[in-house]
């Protein structure tokens, strides 16, 4: 039997939720109780599902379903990060059912909690939201012999956020889990920085107040709203100007909650806390204040609303529709119109303000999933949580399918793990390079550091000076075009695919004019210049003709 496999009970591929099932050893391990339905989990009422469960935070894909588990199974008992458990009622605010006092259990960071034999748990924080955990879990059989290690990142976000530092990923380095449970939630799509995401939505806003706008932001009512609102009140586009910044009723409830909180938050904002209040604020300008329900009909521009995105929206601008500007933040698995009240999809009449989508990420970009599984150097990983499409473009990333066995389960599959005793750890993980584009008229130039080319790789892939691009997904690459294929480009003749000793190949070693590792046919473009054996030029000339 194996010692490991995992259930995906929900992956997060539509808006299932997350709920895993990890097998380790003879432990049941519940990561996460997002689902809205658990009777997949409640079918077999008399045995509980799993012994534990850990949660990674407080956000409903991952904790919704978590009150009605334990009502059915009061035994199992829940832990998550001591923020998470502040944050989690937030998920039941309209729910008369009054919350046992501890539904969930605080586990303190970067310390591991024995809870069974030779079953452990250890939390680092994700980034992403205030208390998010990446949980790192470790079994060790009683009776001796190898430990098995496994880590779910929850979601999680590599750059440090207003409210929340970012993961630290050197501490987690060269881990080497037998499993990675890791959320591919935008796949290998690639951001800018976080600094410019945000410049970039406080100009579109300042251009919107200029123009005498009001503007509607709808939001997740926990994270991302509060992101934004010290965003507005410390972008220099805003401080100090005669804005008023209105909260709906459910996302000013998670506020108060982040003040419950606030000796979590970073540094920078304890002190910012110290002079002025986080958000209730009537009289530094721009003032941020409570909007009440029956007020929303009547706000006038400009102004600014944050309000939780699953109310009802179009209450703000049914009277004056021109006068108003919605902006959305980019998910990837939702469409802008399947926000209530954006499309009034709901009464099937299209009322449509003016909606563009911004992107202010919370969850990391390709290039930090990537460089996150790089820096633990799992055996298995596991994708989840993001659309099929998007596991897919990170399931066929070659440097990730040449280094570990890659997984993205579906809802209700289960993912058997073997684990091979003598697995070759893969190489170290590559450098990223950044660079800039100049587009000019007809030529797009591309620049790059040439710390570049310190790597061994960087001759072969400079031979000729030559490179082709070509697009795979939403991506370019670009990849050098040795002497052989010159060839192709000349097109008069056809590459002879033999074997690289035999003498019948077509290259620079078979070649008449090859000498000490140098070309000097006086007709080709390589003349003088030092090539490789395998090398190959349009105007390859065997050593001796062949006439048999
Ligand atoms: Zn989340
Ligand atoms: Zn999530």
């Amino acid at each position: 039997m194996t010692e490991l496999e995992c259930l995906a009970y929900g992956v997060e591929q539509a808006d299932e939720g997350v709920c895993l099932l990890l097998r380790l050893g003879p432990y049941r391990i519940m990561l996460d109780c997002g689902l809205t339905n658990l009777s997949p989990l409640v079918a077999k009422k008399a045995a509980p599902p799993a012994d534990l469960v850990l949660c990674s935070h407080a956000h409903a894909d991952h904790a919704r379903g978590l009150l009605a588990l334990h009502q059915a199974f009061p035994q199992i008992p829940i832990y998550g990060s001591e923020v998470t458990t502040q944050l989690l009622p937030l998920n039941w605010l309209k729910e008369d059912y009054k919350l046992p006092p501890h539904l969930c259990q605080a586990l303190p960071w970067r310390t591991p909690v024995e809870f069974f034999d030779g079953l452990s748990a250890e939390l680092y924080p994700a980034g992403h939201l205030p208390g998010a955990a990446t949980i790192v879990l470790t079994y060790t059989p009683t009776g001796g012999g190898r430990s098995y290690r496994v880590v779910y990142t929850g979601d999680f976000f590599l750059s440090n956020s207003r409210l929340v530092e970012g993961l630290p990923l050197e501490e987690l380095r060269g881990l080497s889990p037998d499993v990675l449970i890791v959320e591919g939630t935008f796949g290998t799509a690639r951001h800018p920085h976080r600094r410019q995401q945000e410049n970039q939505l406080a100009e579109r806003i300042n251009q919107a107040i200029a123009a005498r706008q009001a503007i509607l932001l709808p939001t997740p009512s926990l994270g991302l709203a509060q992101e934004l609102l010290v965003l507005l009140r410390s972008h220099h586009h805003f401080t100090g100007r005669d804005i008023d910044i209105w909260v709906d009723e459910t996302v000013a409830a998670c506020c108060d909650v982040y003040l419950d909180i606030l000796s979590h938050l970073p540094p920078s904002v304890q002190n910012f806390a110290r002079h002025q209040p986080l958000f209730w604020d009537e009289k530094v300008r721009p003032r941020v204040r409570r909007l009440n329900p029956e007020d929303a009909t009547a706000l006038q521009p400009p102004c600014i609303v944050v309000a939780d995105e699953t109310g009802d929206l179009s209450q703000y601008y049914q009277a004056h529709l021109e006068d108003w500007l919605v902006l959305v933040s980019q998910q990837p698995h939702r469409h802008v119109g399947e926000i209530k009240g954006v499309m009034g999809a709901e009464k099937g009449e299209i009322i449509l303000p003016a909606v563009e989508v911004y992107l202010l990420a919370q969850h990391c970009d390709g290039p930090g999933t990537t460089q996150l599984i790089h820096n633990l150097r799992p055996q298995h990983v596991i994708f989840i949580h993001g659309s099929p499409t998007y596991l897919a473009d990170l399931t066929g990333l070659e440097e990730l399918h040449n280094r570990y066995h890659l997984h993205s389960p579906g809802s209700g599959t289960l993912v058997e793990l073997p684990i091979g005793e003598t697995f070759l750890q893969p190489p170290a993980p590559e450098t990223n390079y950044e660079g800039e584009l100049t587009e000019l008229d007809t030529v797009v130039t591309i620049n790059l550091p040439n710390s570049i080319t310190a790597d061994p790789r960087w001759k072969a892939l400079a031979d000729t000076g030559l490179i082709e691009a070509r697009w795979q997904g939403e991506e370019l690459v670009l990849r050098g075009l040795p002497q052989r294929e010159l060839l192709r480009q000349g097109g008069d003749r056809l590459i002879d695919w033999v074997d690289i000793n035999s003498p019948l190949r077509q290259c620079c070693a078979n070649c008449r004019y090859f000498r000490g590792q140098r070309c000097w046919n006086p007709n080709s473009p390589l003349y003088e210049f030092k090539v490789t054996p395998d090398g190959f030029c349009p105007v390859f000339e065997p050593l001796q003709e062949r006439e048999e």
